[in-house]
């Protein structure tokens, strides 16, 4: 299953929108004016044809804006935060609303003009009325120009959102460095599917190892968040939605260029921050010393955090890191969907 937003229509502008119309409204006339029809009656047929044509280009199209747009409060969490984080979900909604408005009023406003144009008596009066009806349409279309806009901008960020499967979910955090694509990349085979995500200039990083879900998420869980903006922040609680387990990897040999004590700093601060369980890989092992990862390790037993030391690089221990991640991210995804 794609991304949900994926399927929304490109959402034109009020004078597109209104041109589309008239163009096939001229074509529909055109085919009308072939006909054999006594004189008198073609010039009025031309123009309620074209006044219904007109409508019914401009109601369904917003009606299509609505079908094709998911509804947010069925959609899975992650998403919902994100609408609410890229667009807001009151205004989302309330836009969705009056593209209601105007496609209802229009389709109305058609059948209305329609039939008054068939009463008329003169071409004339015939040709007048169907201005009038171009003339409200116009201006209800201006009325929710800023509706179209906004859903316009919306739709192109909310389309780039990597797609998520509904599986158990791990998400991989650390300092850059400290072997997480590494690890990523030997959990789950060379396939890692590079996404893009809104709001960091890095990928988002996806694998499957089995029916898991797996995902590195560089520029966002690798450094400390307090330095975050609100939009940032919010970005990342929403991975709250889309994780059952988080791995935390610790570079226990410090060659990543951040001391253990700042790494534990992230750590705590994303565990203040998250409210799924935490699973620590202590990583690099085969270049650590001895004395660096006991000191890594009497932090974790302090939180009582549960941990598994490895090396991503030379896979050490990665069986067993597999079998742990795994058993815990499905049961927090149980629970999750229970
Ligand atoms: P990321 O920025 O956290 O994704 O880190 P990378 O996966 O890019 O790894 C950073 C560097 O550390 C790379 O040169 C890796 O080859 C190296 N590396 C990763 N894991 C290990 C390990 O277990 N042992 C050793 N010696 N090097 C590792």
């Amino acid at each position: 299953k794609e991304n949900p937003f994926k399927k929304m229509p490109t959402i034109l502008m009020p004078n597109e929108l209104m041109e589309k119309a008239l163009r096939r409204g001229e074509k529909v006339a055109e085919e009308f004016r072939k006909k054999e029809v006594p004189r008198y009656l073609k010039a009025k047929i031309v123009e309620e044809n074209k006044v219904r044509t007109i409508a019914s280009v401009i109601s369904d199209n917003l009606q299509k804006y609505i079908d094709k747009t998911p509804p947010v409060r069925k959609l899975p969490k992650f998403y919902q935060e994100m609408v609410e984080v890229l667009a807001g979900i009151d205004e989302f909604k309330k836009c969705m609303g009056a593209f209601k408005w105007a496609s209802d009023l229009v389709r109305k406003l058609g059948n209305e003009y329609a039939k008054k144009i068939r009463k008329a008596r003169t071409p004339q009066e015939a040709a007048k009325l169907r201005k009038e009806f171009v003339g409200r349409v116009k201006s209800i279309l201006k009325q929710i120009h800023p509706e179209m806009a906004f859903i316009a901008v919306a739709r192109e960020k909310l389309k780039e959102l990597p797609t998520f499967k509904e599986l158990p979910t791990i998400v991989i955090a650390g300092y850059p460095n400290v072997g997480k694509s590494t690890l990523l990349k030997k959990l789950t085979g060379a396939d890692v599917e590079i996404n893009s995500y809104p709001f960091t200039t890095k990928g988002i990083n996806v694998g499957y190892l089995e029916e898991f879900q797996i995902i590195d998420t560089p520029g966002l869980l690798d450094r400390p968040l307090h330095e975050r903006n609100d939009i940032e922040l919010q970005a990342i609680l929403a991975l709250n939605y889309l994780a059952n387990l988080i791995l935390f990897i610790i570079d226990a040999s410090e060659y990543c260029g951040f001391p253990i004590e700042s790494q534990i700093k992230l750590l705590d601060e994303i565990r203040e921050l998250f409210k799924i369980p935490i699973f620590v890989a202590i990583n690099k092992v085969d270049l650590a010393d001895e004395e660096a990862v006991k000191k890594v390790e009497e932090e974790l037993r302090k939180r009582s955090l549960d941990y598994i030391k490895i090396s991503a690089d030379k896979e050490l221990n990665l069986e067993e890191l597999k079998k742990e991640i795994k058993r815990r991210a499905f049961e927090e995804f149980k629970k999750a969907h229970m």
